[in-house]
């Protein structure tokens, strides 16, 4: 099953809902960083808040979701956007506890740290809020950062289902969010439908999108749109050579006079690119003009 983000309506409650699922996604990313299982665990779980908090965005903002912590896994962070692209990184990949993955997730979250999330606004202005992790479970330290930042109604959780051996079988997550004319019954009746844990046992009996949904927030679920998911990164030589750039000319001139050339690895996908000698010099003799002319 490829991963999709749906979106849609239920016009009779005035409500809307966004369902994701992200295991390729997720195991992908294991790979990617080569994640421990409790490291792997947790970043299935924030890439998939980050897909359904992409999905609330207006069209080409992006959102940034980012975790902080005193735990092993130090923090993590994901980029996502309206459409269905999702990236991140893990600080520290080896972190493993054995046992329950809940239980081991909060081990390696600690005993303090904040959930902050970045929206763009576009026309380059951004937003940010934050709520320090409480339960130092992430579905519901994200149910609190709603609760505390959006003006708006919201039910969510986010779900990690082994099958067969692998411990990310099904990843997926489904939101909905009280319209200005809304039902508010309707609302908390999803709410306590996912605290019951509807939606890992809607994943483990394996069904559609449409079926979670519409046993999450009642009959009448319209599909307005439904995208795939992938973990997409927009690096690029040209973002290599901007960052070493910012070296500024004397950084880049110390550069060349040693190494001769910089690596950079993305730190979101691994790629690396290698900014030779000759490129160096280039960026060097702008960086230079730039000086002399400002
Ligand atoms: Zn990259």
């Amino acid at each position: 099953m490829s991963d999709r983000l749906c979106r849609g309506l239920f016009p009779e409650h005035g409500l809307r809902a966004v369902f994701v699922r992200v295991g390729d996604t997720a195991r992908m990313a294991r790979m990617l960083h080569g994640l421990y299982p409790t490291s792997a665990h947790l970043f299935a779980q924030a890439l998939t808040g980050g897909a359904l908090l992409g999905a609330l965005q207006k069209e080409k903002g992006r959102v940034n979701l980012q975790l902080e912590c005193d735990g092993p896994l130090s923090g993590l962070f994901v980029d996502a956007d309206h459409d269905g692209n999702v990236r991140g990184y893990v600080r520290r990949p080896a972190v493993n506890f054995p046992g329950d993955p809940a239980r081991g997730a909060r081990a390696a979250l600690g005993g303090s740290g904040f959930l902050s999330v970045l929206r763009q606004l576009g026309d380059g202005q951004h937003y940010r809020s934050a709520v320090e992790l409480v339960t130092f479970d992430l579905p519901e330290d994200l149910r609190r950062w709603f609760a505390a930042s959006e003006q708006v109604e919201t039910a969510l959780d986010v779900a990690v289902v082994p099958r067969e051996g692998e411990p990310l079988g099904e990843v997926a997550g489904v939101l909905l969010q009280r319209l200005p004319d809304g039902d508010d019954a309707a609302i908390e009746a999803a709410r306590a439908r996912l605290l019951g844990g509807a939606l890992p046992a809607a994943l483990a009996r394996g069904a559609p999108a449409q079926d979670i949904l519409e046993e999450v927030g009642g009959q009448g679920f319209e599909l307005l749109a439904d995208g795939e998911v992938a973990y997409r990164c927009g690096c690029s030589d040209a973002r290599a050579r901007s960052a070493v750039s910012a070296l500024g000319r004397e950084g880049v001139l110390e550069v060349l006079a040693t190494e001769k050339q910089a690596v950079i690895t993305c730190e979101f996908c691994r790629s690396r690119y290698v900014v030779d000698e000759a490129a160096l010099r280039d960026i060097a003799r702008r960086l230079g003009e730039r000086e002399a002319s400002g």
